[in-house]
């Protein structure tokens, strides 16, 4: 992911203990919260594990490779897989590499109302000249968990409250080697996939639909603890907070607060859209580096993220349906702040 300098954190706390295995995930042992205890409890963690390796087998995964094009074929394949219907939103970008084309994924799990609640990632690696970076947690194991999430959804029975979007951004890493070497304020070198599907949003005049965004980024390690990103929309961060600690999950979701330098969120919170970023970055000491691999990822990681995503989207679902009707012309002009 993102920040430019992770000396920053070089003093911050280590790694907590590893998350438990935790024998209740299994379909009916515990009660879990409603609506949908069934659903949640679908979510496959070693499923999510075979979509991390397959990502991995591709290769460095960088825009407009080989490499990312049949990572794209791939998620587009297990989507349609689930009964989902794909849709590709593509443009050119330009990049301090050059013109780069890009493509974000998209697929729709239509609900009663026409709210959108955005579910995302990032599907891209970071280019590197002379390693081989393989970005097992940046971002593979986050595309393996949004992935299963389109499964346990797209076969679920239940029809959702809102509609549930399931987006794939490309070209969320900087080309140049820090996140804000390259580029400017206007043309930012990072956040190429997100910027422009929130221009597209404006385009169809779906911002206003839009009531909600869930980023996973580096959500995977074996050694999972995710804190609270300041930058992130505080309803919507507590509802998954507080979701994750009624499944058991309090040592994951834990309060202390996790810098991130900017993300695929912020042109989303930028146009007014309520966000939030699942994101370890101080405490993972693979990232950006050769060693981001297979290994530091666990499957008991990705499944306590999905649970988690999966048993807070009604009641995010259901806090959006009580807002008051944004104006088309307010979702227009907002800037980001
Ligand atoms: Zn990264």
């Amino acid at each position: 992911m993102v920040l430019a300098m992770p000396l920053l954190f070089a003093a911050c706390p280590k790694d907590d203990l590893p998350p438990r295995p935790r024998a209740s995930a299994s379909t009916g042992s515990r009660p879990v919260i409603p609506p949908s205890p069934t659903v949640i409890a679908a979510f496959n963690g070693e499923r999510a594990m075979d979509h991390v390796r397959k990502q991995i087998d591709f290769g460095p995964r960088p825009p407009d490779t080989q490499q990312l094009a049949k990572t794209r074929a791939y998620i587009t394949n297990e989507l349609k897989s689930y009964g989902l219907t794909v849709s590709l939103d593509e443009f050119n970008a330009a990049t301090p590499q050059g013109e780069k084309k890009m493509a974000n994924i998209v697929a729709d799990i239509p609900g009663e109302t026409k709210s959108l609640i955005l579910i995302t990632s990032h599907y891209d690696t970071k280019f590197y000249k002379d390693m081989y970076f393989v970005g097992a947690n940046d971002p593979a194991a986050s595309v393996a968990t949004l992935l299963e999430i389109g499964r346990v959804l797209g076969t679920s029975k239940e029809k959702p409250k809102a509609t549930y979007r399931l987006v794939f951004f490309d070209g969320e890493e900087a080309f140049c080697e820090g996140w804000s070497d390259c580029g400017d304020g206007e043309n930012p070198d990072n956040t190429y996939g997100s910027r422009h599907y929130v221009s597209q949003l404006r385009e169809k005049n779906e911002i206003a639909d839009t009531k909600a965004m869930i980023l996973l980024d580096m959500m995977g390690y074996k050694n999972l603890e995710l804190g609270r990103d300041p930058m992130s929309t505080k309803w919507l961060q507590d509802i998954i907070w507080q979701t994750g600690r009624e499944l058991g999950y309090g040592k994951i979701f834990v309060n202390r607060e996790e810098g991130v330098g900017g993300d695929d969120h912020e042109p989303f919170l930028g146009a007014g859209v309520a966000s939030v970023d699942l994101i370890q970055l101080s405490s993972y000491p693979h990232w950006h580096k050769a060693d981001d691999t297979a290994d530091k990822i666990s499957a008991q990681s990705m499944k306590i993220v999905g649970e988690t995503v999966l048993a807070s989207l009604p009641k995010i679902a259901e806090r959006v349906a009580k807002e008051p009707q944004k104006s088309t012309k307010g979702a227009e002009g907002t800037e980001r702040e």
